[in-house]
C-alpha cells in the first residue's frame, strides 16, 4: 500500500485539558518515534514522551511566524521515509479547522501510510466546561461550526453569514473570530438576527484560566475589547447560551486559575502535575533539570568484589534508587542479594522508591540533609570493617566518603545517573512571558540552578518576579535565594507532597 514504511497519525490532542486526548491517541503518542505539534496541543502530552522521541514544534515561534505548511508537510514526508512512527499531534480535532485533511491528502499524494484519531473539538469542549450544550432538546436543534478567520485565499468557500443569521433553533459556534467578530456580528445583525440573541465568547477553553463571558450578540466585541480577549477563544451564539445557568460546573479547587511552573524531571512529574490540576491549577510542565542513566562498571566490579560482612547502600535521591535497581537487575537480578546490606537514605521520594521495590530503611536520619544523615550515621554505627556504596548523581559532593572513610569505611561512589538541564523549545519560553506563572515551584536546588541557566537575565526576571516562590526545603532555599530570588513559601514537610500542601494551604488562606 505504500514505499515508505514509516507512518504518520495524525492525532486530536483536544483543546487544553490534557487529559482530553482519547485512549487510541495516548496508545499511539506513546509508541511512537516522534512527535510534530502544534502550538496549541497541551505542552503536558508532549513533556512526558521520552527523551529518545524526536520532538519537533512547528507552532508560533518568537516572532508569531508560523512555520508554513509545507515544511510541515517535507518534515513528515522526511520522517516517514527514514521509517518513523509519528504522532503529528494537532489541537483539539485534527478535521475540524485544523488541516488534517490538507495534510493527509499530502501524504496520501506521496504513498505515505497514515491514519486519523478525533480529538474533542473546542466547540464540543467548550460546551462541556461552560455548560453551554452545543445542542438542546428545547433550544437547538443543529449546531454550526464556523470559522471567523477572513478566508485570504479565494479557494477557500466563504461563509454565508446572512444565512447564519437565521438562527432560530439552532446554535452557532465561531472558531478564530476574535479579531473579525465586529464585522461577524455586523453582518449577523443586518441580515436580521436579534440584536439580543444570547452569546459567549469562551477563552482558553478546558483549561484551569478558561475565561467565558456572557451577554448578547451585539455586545460580543465590547466583551473581547473590555476583557481582552486573546486567542484561542470561540464565540457560541443561541438560546443554549442561557443554560449556562443550570449547567455551569467548572472553576472549583483551592488552586483554580492560577498558573503552576513545576520544574522538576519530567519522568518524576507525572503525578504532580496530575495533583495540581486536580485543585484546579494550569501546571506549566517546564522541567528545567533531566536525568539520564550512567553506568560505572568500575563501581560495580568493585560492588561485586565486597567482601567485608559490614555492608551499607547509601541512597540520598529517588532517581539514586531508580537508576541503581535498573543496573541492579541488569547485573545481578537476584533481590535476595541485597539482604546482606543495609540501607541509609534520606528523603521521603528516596524512601518511597525503595519501598516500591519492597526495601526498607535501616537508618533514616533525623534531619534530612546529607551532612545530617553522616553525622548521625558516623555517632550510631561503628565503621571501622564497613564497606559503603554510596548511590548518587554526578552532583554528589565528597561529604558522604569523606565523613565515613574518616571513621574507617570503604567507601564505594557509584555515579548511576547524571544531571543537566534540558534545551526548551521555543514554545515554552514564550508562554512563560507572555503569561508568567502565579508560582514557582522548587523541589531541589538543582531545579533553580536549572531555570537560571536556561533563561537569561531579563527572561529570569520577567518570569519570576510576580510569582510565588515555593521551596521545598531550607537546603533548597539556600540555593534558590543565590539567584537573587526570594522565597515566600517553604514546604513545612520536605517532600513534593508537603511541597503542594504548602502551596494549597497558601492560597486557602488568601481566599482563592
Ligand atoms: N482543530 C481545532 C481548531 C483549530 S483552529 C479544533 O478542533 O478545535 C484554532 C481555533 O480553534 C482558535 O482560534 C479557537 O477559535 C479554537 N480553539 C481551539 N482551542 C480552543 C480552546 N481551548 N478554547 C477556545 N477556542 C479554542
Amino acid at each position: 500500500m505504500s514505499d515508505a514504511e514509516g507512518r504518520i497519525y495524525l492525532i486530536g490532542a483536544g483543546p487544553g485539558d490534557p487529559e482530553l486526548i482519547t485512549l487510541r491517541g495516548m496508545r499511539l503518542l506513546k509508541a511512537c518515534d516522534a512527535v510534530i505539534y502544534d502550538h496549541l496541543a497541551p505542552d503536558e502530552l508532549v513533556v512526558l514522551m521520552p527523551r529518545e522521541v524526536e520532538k519537533h514544534y512547528v507552532g508560533k515561534q518568537a516572532g508569531s511566524h508560523v512555520l508554513p505548511q509545507s515544511e510541515i508537510n517535507n518534515l513528515m514526508l522526511r520522517l516517514a521515509r527514514e521509517g518513523k512512527l509519528v504522532a503529528r499531534l494537532k489541537g483539539a480535532d485534527p478535521l475540524v479547522f485544523g488541516r488534517g485533511g490538507e495534510e493527509a491528502r499530502f501524504l496520501r499524494e506521496h504513498n505515505v501510510a497514515f491514519e486519523i484519531v478525533p480529538g474533542v473539538t473546542a466547540a464540543v469542549g467548550a460546551a462541556a466546561y461552560t455548560g453551554i450544550p452545543c445542542t438542546d432538546r428545547e433550544k437547538a436543534s443543529f449546531v454550526v461550526f464556523a470559522t471567523g478567520h477572513k478566508a485570504v485565499d479565494s479557494s477557500r468557500p466563504a461563509v454565508p453569514w446572512e444565512k447564519l443569521a437565521q438562527l432560530e433553533g439552532g446554535s452557532l459556534s465561531v472558531y478564530m473570530g476574535v479579531g473579525e467578530i465586529e464585522s461577524i456580528v455586523e453582518k449577523l445583525i443586518n441580515a436580521g438576527m436579534p440584536a439580543d440573541t444570547p452569546a459567549a465568547v469562551i477563552e482558553r477553553a478546558t483549561m484551569p484560566t478558561q475565561r467565558r463571558f456572557v451577554g448578547t450578540v451585539a455586545g460580543l466585541p465590547a466583551m473581547v475589547n473590555d476583557n481582552n480577549v486573546k486567542p484561542p477563544a470561540l464565540f457560541v451564539v443561541g438560546d443554549v447560551v442561557k443554560l449556562h445557568e443550570q449547567l455551569d460546573w467548572f472553576g472549583q479547587g483551592p488552586l483554580h486559575g492560577l498558573r503552576i511552573l513545576v520544574l522538576r524531571p519530567s519522568d518524576q512529574g507525572g503525578n504532580l502535575y496530575q495533583a495540581l490540576r486536580d485543585y484546579g491549577a494550569e501546571v506549566m510542565p517546564y522541567p528545567s533539570i533531566a536525568t539520564e542513566e550512567r553506568v560505572d562498571e568500575r563501581a560495580w566490579a568493585t560492588y561485586q568484589s565486597i567482601d567485608c560482612e559490614e555492608r551499607w547502600l547509601i541512597f540520598t535521591s529517588e532517581n539514586g534508587v531508580r537508576y541503581f535497581m535498573q543496573q541492579f537487575a541488569d547485573r545481578v537480578g537476584d533481590i535476595r542479594k541485597l539482604s546482606a546490606f543495609k540501607i541509609a537514605a534520606i528523603g521521603f521520594g528516596t524512601v518511597r522508591a525503595l519501598k516500591s521495590h519492597c526495601l526498607t530503611t535501616d537508618f533514616v536520619p533525623g534531619v534530612a540533609t546529607v551532612k545530617g544523615l553522616v553525622t548521625e550515621l558516623v555517632v550510631n554505627f561503628d565503621w571501622s570493617c564497613a564497606s559503603v556504596v554510596r548511590v548518587q548523581g554526578n552532583l554528589s559532593d565528597s561529604t558522604v566518603p569523606d565523613a565515613l572513610t574518616g571513621a574507617g569505611a570503604e567507601v564505594i561512589p557509584m555515579e548511576v545517573y547524571r544531571t543537566y538541564y534540558p534545551e526548551w523549545p521555543i514554545g515554552f519560553k514564550r508562554k512563560l512571558l507572555q503569561t508568567p506563572p502565579n508560582a514557582i515551584l522548587f523541589s531541589s536546588g538543582s531545579t533553580a540552578d536549572g531555570l537560571r541557566a536556561i533563561l537569561n537575565d531579563e527572561e529570569f526576571r520577567r518570569v519570576t518576579v510576580k510569582a510565588q516562590i515555593v521551596s521545598i526545603g531550607p537546603s533548597t532555599s539556600r540555593i534558590i535565594e543565590s539567584h537573587g530570588l526570594k522565597v515566600t513559601l517553604e514546604a513545612k514537610e520536605h517532600s513534593v507532597p508537603g511541597l503542594v500542601q504548602e502551596l494549597v494551604a497558601f492560597y486557602r488562606s488568601q481566599g482563592k
